[in-house]
């Protein structure tokens, strides 16, 4: 009997293909990753707000968008 680990941030099953060797384990896929690190990037790990898989990928989206804002490293010159 195997039993599959839950996606630690949807809570689903792991996919069949998703194991100890996957570059995406212990979560059910990439954007289950990104959201994971999204959170530790923003220490949402130590807030009570839950929020969906949902309304994370909507964070991160806005998140991204703010970085591509910020301009390229410039000024300095070697
Ligand atoms: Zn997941």
């Amino acid at each position: 009997m195997i039993h599959r680990l839950p996606c630690p941030i949807c809570d689903k099953e792991l996919p069949i293909e998703i194991d100890g060797n996957s570059a995406i384990f212990p979560f059910c896929s990439p954007n289950c990753k990104n959201v994971d690190l999204y959170r530790w990037m923003n220490g949402e790990y130590f807030v009570s707000e839950k929020l969906t898989p949902e309304e994370m990928y909507e964070k991160i989206s806005q998140f991204e968008e703010s970085q591509e804002e910020l301009p390229p490293e410039s000024g300095e010159s070697f």
